[in-house]
């Protein structure tokens, strides 16, 4: 039986271990929002403070058990939307988000384009083309209500030269049956939507957008704390043991029971799915994108988004230009193998993260076959005008000097073992569980209804 079904009282009571309080040390639970912070209007069902007196001398970490009805991990977008709809569907359950960074947003959600996908470029009938198509309806319902800075410019997606045009068309061809409002226009009109790009055909989506996605970050988890649920921060999840009746999820210092566990664990999504004892069907490896912004003076060179043509086997190479919410203009991102997990620059390296992807077959095999590839992105990473000159493909009146650097972000790739990209959204159940596998772009934008996706698989899963 679910346990928020149950009356009060006939829940078990919380256990509870060594009780301390010390606002200096970062286990503490109890009062202090130092380390294991407390994003919440409330303590839910977090045991209270035991009679052991507590002094700030104290330096014993305190170690406890919360319980919840549900317990997702990972504070980016996929992780915030699952709670959100799991605080609606279940009003009255308990909620416990863990997040390991000190803020929610801070990785893939918070370093990304800043696009609202429209469905362009996925395989019709895939979760992907379903979900993103749903999802933006629902994002731009979000924050439209929300009041959330979001932009329905439009973007064009640019053939420079013939050899491209029948990739171009296959696109087109895609997003009408993905039911995407889109259509082919000539190098005339291209020039009015963007009178600084260079090409022969493009496809206009009128319906695409930019939208200000830490915001949405920070609406969510503010509106999940506001029915009465927590958010804890600077909590990573270390270990994971499932029982017959409830699983136990472990931080340093802290201990949850929990009903259901959901994980959203973006870059370490693979690494969660090991630590409950599940094997991972894929590899997260990591490939960053870094981008430069165009000077305020040179922002007119785009109005909007301008995309060249995806290729097919790798639709998230090639950099495009993207008007953000914020006024300013980015290019990029290349992608270049990140040597740490959270690798946001050449000089953030960890050893253990950088030798597990390269010693992986999937990505061994990757490499093989794409060594060109990836020696061209990596030379686009080391040399701005190798950049720029990508770039003039679009603008050719860019120039080096319009630009500098600004930003990276980092993509969770999940690889097979026979080297093919995983593509799709992708998500594993257990018992009392559900990890989700693989959430690459357009996730998003399609992160609202990934969210109700999964509550309605847990639902599922509750009721067996
Ligand atoms: C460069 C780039 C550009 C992109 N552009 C777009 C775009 O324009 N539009 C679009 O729709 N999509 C875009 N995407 C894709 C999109 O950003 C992601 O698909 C989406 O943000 C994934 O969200 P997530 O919540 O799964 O992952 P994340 O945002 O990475 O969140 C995972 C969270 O889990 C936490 N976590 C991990 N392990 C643990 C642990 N053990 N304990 C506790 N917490 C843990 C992490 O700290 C992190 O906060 C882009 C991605 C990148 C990298």
């Amino acid at each position: 039986m679910r346990r928020f079904l149950r009356p009060i009282f006939l829940r078990p009571l919380p256990v509870f271990f060594t009780p301390t309080c010390d606002s200096s040390k970062q286990f503490c639970l109890i009062c202090c929002q130092k380390g294991s912070q407390l994003a919440s209007n409330g303590w839910g069902k977090l045991s209270r403070v035991p009679q052991n007196p507590v002094s700030d001398q104290d330096s014993t970490p305190v170690t406890e058990m919360a319980s919840s009805d549900f317990l997702v991990v990972g504070g980016g977008i996929v992780g915030l939307a699952t709670t959100w709809h799991l605080a609606n569907r279940f009003p009255d359950a308990t909620i416990q988000l863990l997040e390991k960074e000190p803020a929610v947003g801070q990785h893939q959600s918070g370093r990304n384009s800043g696009v609202i996908h429209s469905g362009m470029y996925y395989k019709p009938g895939s979760l992907r083309a379903t979900l993103c198509r749903a999802g933006k309806l629902a994002l731009e319902n979000f924050c439209r209500e929300e009041g959330i800075a979001f932009d329905i410019c439009g973007k064009i997606i640019v053939a420079v030269d013939e050899s491209e045009l029948a990739r171009l068309n296959n696109i087109f061809e895609r997003g009408t049956q993905n039911g995407v409002q889109c259509r082919l226009i000539d190098q005339a009109e291209m020039r009015q939507l963007e009178p600084h790009v260079a090409g022969i055909r493009a496809i206009h989506v009128p319906e695409a957008g930019i939208v200000d996605y830490p915001g949405v970050c920070q609406r969510l988890s503010q509106k999940i704390t506001a029915l009465g649920h927590q958010v804890r921060l600077t909590s990573q999840v270390v270990g994971i043991s499932s029982g017959e009746k409830s699983v136990q999820v472990i931080t340093p210092g802290e201990s949850y029971e929990t009903d259901f566990l959901v994980t959203c664990g973006g870059l370490h999504s693979d690494r969660l799915v090991a630590l409950s004892g599940m094997k991972p069907m894929a590899k997260v490896v990591p490939f960053r994108g870094e981008f430069y912004d165009i000077l305020p003076e040179f922002r007119s060179l785009c109005r909007n988004l301008i995309y060249p043509v995806p290729d097919p086997s790798f639709p998230f190479l090639g950099v495009h230009f993207t008007r953000m919410t914020s006024g300013h203009v980015e290019c990029g991102p290349n992608a270049v193998l990140a040597l740490a997990r959270e690798g946001y620059s050449w000089g953030k390296i960890r050893l253990g993260d950088l030798a597990e992807s390269i010693a992986y077959p999937g990505f061994l095999k990757l490499a093989g076959r794409n060594w060109r590839k990836g020696l061209g992105e990596m030379h686009r990473s080391l040399s701005k005008s190798a950049f720029v000159r990508a770039l003039q493909r679009l603008i050719p009146e860019i120039r080096s000097e319009h630009l500098k650097p600004c930003r990276s972000g980092v993509r969770a790739q999940a690889l097979a073992p026979d080297g093919s990209l995983i593509d799709d959204f992708l998500w594993v159940t257990g018992q009392r569980m559900l990890h989700v596998c693989n959430a690459p772009s357009p996730a998003a934008t399609a992160s609202l209804e990934i969210g109700r996706t999964i509550v309605d698989k847990v639902d599922e899963q509750l009721k067996q």
